[in-house]
């Protein structure tokens, strides 16, 4: 399911997205577009589809997927690594999208964490090795909130 987004000058409906953002705390997605048939930047914003996201970890718990939880481990394993709010904040946005479009429901911690960890390793290889072993230790991804506290209590300490 993909939706028809047409450049608002030559009408084509053939573009990339340069850059994707949360918006209005979270409730849309402002995204940079590139048209590809006459070369045209423009900018959309989406609403976040109303479909439930429900993350299913392994201990059988249910919980609507939090993207602000996950943006914040993101950002715990990319302590002191090159890669902005911005570039994790899409990353979480790109994780989400993929599987609302998917149809949303219930989606395997496992399956968010290997999607997470996939973007991952093509941004930055110590954020990677960091949110996967704290995610393996864990069993899913889901656990954000524990995740980010393991990291704190082993973060090497600068002096
Ligand atoms: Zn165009």
């Amino acid at each position: 399911v993909s939706s028809l987004v047409r450049c608002p000058l030559c009408l084509v409906d053939d573009d990339k997205v340069v850059d994707s953002r949360a918006a209005e705390e979270g409730a849309s997605i402002r995204r940079r577009r590139h048209c590809l048939a006459c070369g045209h930047r423009f900018t959309t914003y989406e609403r976040v589809e109303e479909l439930p996201l429900m993350v299913l970890k392994r201990s059988g718990q249910r919980q609507p997927f939090d993207r602000r939880r996950l943006v914040a481990g993101l950002q715990a394993a990319a302590k002191g690594r090159p890669l902005s709010g911005h570039i994790l904040e899409g990353l979480a946005v790109e994780v989400e999208e993929t599987f609302r479009e998917a149809g949303g429901g219930d989606v395997p911690s496992d399956a968010i964490g290997r999607a997470v960890l996939e973007r991952l390793l093509r941004l930055d290889e110590v954020a990677y090795l960091r949110f996967a072993s704290v995610y393996k230790d864990f069993g899913g991804a889901a656990d954000f909130g524990r995740e980010l506290q393991l990291l704190k209590a082993t973060a090497p300490k600068h002096h």
